[in-house]
């Protein structure tokens, strides 16, 4: 192999076409494919995985990595990039085969099993899985190697950079802040949710929303959106970024509010750089700035009363029968009301990061404290009542309720909350930047936020760390203030509305 940039460019393009071809399989095996396809189209995603790792592993490509890295003829860009894909074939070329195909193994019986126990309502028949889930999850850690506990091993694997120092400090903030808050603000809350439980057409839902994804700047030329059972996004290339909504005649806030999200996340992926495909500088950051995109579409905008003053009178022209006789601050309230319950999915904006703080310490115990996973139901039970004041009434709607765990997915729900966390302190950053923000969105322009995230947060791509890329954009680390700030604003003066 000639040993020179453009040949490693040219090598992870066509990586990224392996990549494609994989995402555009599973987005079809969501969307469209015939259940009678399933087990043909595993078969030919474990082919095509085989291909991608064989690629990633291959000797030749590691010594040009390896050679290149320490060229001076190559340009800060160009080091960065490989440095990165160089770390990443590192990683890959740690794992023994054996692991990677008992892991596989397992993450399919364990799935299973889960699904099992969640429909019957029984941890014990998924525990065996996950005892043994953990067990290969902590000899992972020791694969990847960590500096202070295996649990920071596993964080690193969706945040590069990330770990528990980070995160104790940030959920002890949200324990003390944020707890204390909610538990304040909820006698004033009232259930405003039959504004949404009416019966709305579902075209005209379907109809509204595209309208609204291409006003926000969604391109239908770069994708496309349909429907799924769990709504999602995924990148199948550079201008081709799919998301897939779910419709619900008697809900209306469920397309509404999962279209914005995954909007976010496509417009993010639409922003990184389409000339550097296949490269670290053409790759998301990680799954908290990822999550940062969708959010801050999903809240600090979609449930700001800027969005709506613009977004309602459509909204009530669509449904007049629905609508009418509701005024903007009443479905304003209704889309903002604070209640604990027990599905995180289901939660609000508040009560959605107890969720994660739950989920958070718990890890912790796991990987830190060897907690076991027989103790795991009455931990999860307890930790609801202190937080959340709840009896969760069964394990389907307690402990089970999360897939990830059965994937081996430990250390992905931090992200989530960091996610919110990085939206309200990038947003406040562009409201400075744009001091006309707010009345742009009424207007339903939203150029200026889209550009300003495109400038310092898409741009980069993967060569900054989701910390470089905050101190870049706002001039400081992840910091719980812009958050709680953002939150408790928004809330008092809606408790101040609501008790009038
Ligand atoms: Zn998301």
């Amino acid at each position: 192999m000639e040993k020179t940039f453009d040949k490693y460019r040219a090598y992870m393009k066509e990586i990224s076409h392996l990549r494609s071809v994989m995402s555009l399989l599973s987005w079809d095996q969501e969307v469209n494919m015939p259940e009678n396809g399933a087990v043909a189209r595993a078969e030919q995603m474990a082919m095509m995985s085989k291909l991608y790792h064989q690629r990633m592993t291959n000797d030749n490509f590691y010594e040009l990595l390896d050679y290149l890295h320490e060229q001076p003829s190559l340009s800060e860009f160009e080091r960065k990039n490989v440095a990165l894909t160089l770390e990443d074939v590192r990683k890959i070329r740690k794992y023994p085969e054996s692991f990677v195909t008992e892991l596989t193994h397992h993450t399919s019986l364990s799935y299973h099993y889960w699904h099992k126990a969640k429909t019957e309502k029984n941890f014990e028949i998924f525990a065996p899985y996950l005892e043994k889930m953990i067990a290969l999850k902590k000899q992972e850690a020791e694969i990847l190697g960590y500096r202070n506990t295996p649990y920071d091993a596993l964080l690193n694997e969706y945040d590069r950079g990330l770990n528990t120092e980070i995160l104790n400090k940030i959920f002890t903030e949200v324990k003390e802040h944020l707890v204390p808050f909610i538990h304040h603000i909820l006698p004033y809350m009232k259930d405003f949710s039959f504004v949404f439980r009416q019966s709305y057409d579902k075209s005209r839902q379907w109809n509204f929303v595209l309208r609204m994804l291409r006003t926000m700047g969604f391109d239908f030329h770069s994708g496309r959106q349909d429907i799924s059972a769990h709504p999602f996004s995924i990148r199948i290339a550079a201008g081709d970024v799919r998301i897939t909504t779910k419709n619900e005649e008697n809900d209306l806030s469920e397309i509404i509010w999962s279209s914005i999200h995954e909007a976010g996340h496509a417009l993010y992926e639409l922003g990184l750089s389409s000339q550097w495909e296949g490269m670290p500088a053409a790759e998301a950051a990680s799954l908290s700035i990822h999550e940062s995109q969708s959010r801050i579409w999903e809240n600090n905008v979609g449930r700001g009363i800027a969005f709506w003053k613009y977004f309602f009178p459509w909204l009530q022209q669509e449904f007049p029968s629905q609508l009418t006789d509701h005024t903007l601050e009443t479905f304003y309230t209704a889309m903002n009301s604070v209640k604990c319950s027990p599905i995180r999915i289901q939660a609000d904006e508040l009560t959605y990061h107890l969720h994660i703080l739950i989920r958070y310490e718990i890890e912790k115990e796991i990987f830190e404290n060897n907690l076991s996973v027989n103790q795991l139901p009455t931990v999860w039970n307890e930790k609801y009542r202190q937080y959340l004041g709840i009896e969760v009434q069964h394990e389907a709607e307690g402990i089970l309720q999360d897939v990830h765990w059965s994937h081996g997915s430990f250390g992905y729900f931090p992200t989530y909350s960091l996610g919110s966390f990085y939206a309200a302190q990038f947003y406040a950053k562009a409201a400075i930047d744009i001091p006309e923000l707010e009345i742009q969105i009424s207007q339903g322009n939203f150029q200026s936020l889209l550009q300003w995230l495109r400038d310092h947060i898409h741009i980069h791509g993967r060569m900054l760390t989701s910390e470089e890329i905050c101190r870049n954009a706002t001039g400081e680390g992840l910091n719980f203030r812009y958050f709680f700030t953002y939150v408790s604003d928004k809330y008092e003066s809606l408790i101040k509305k609501i008790s009038v």
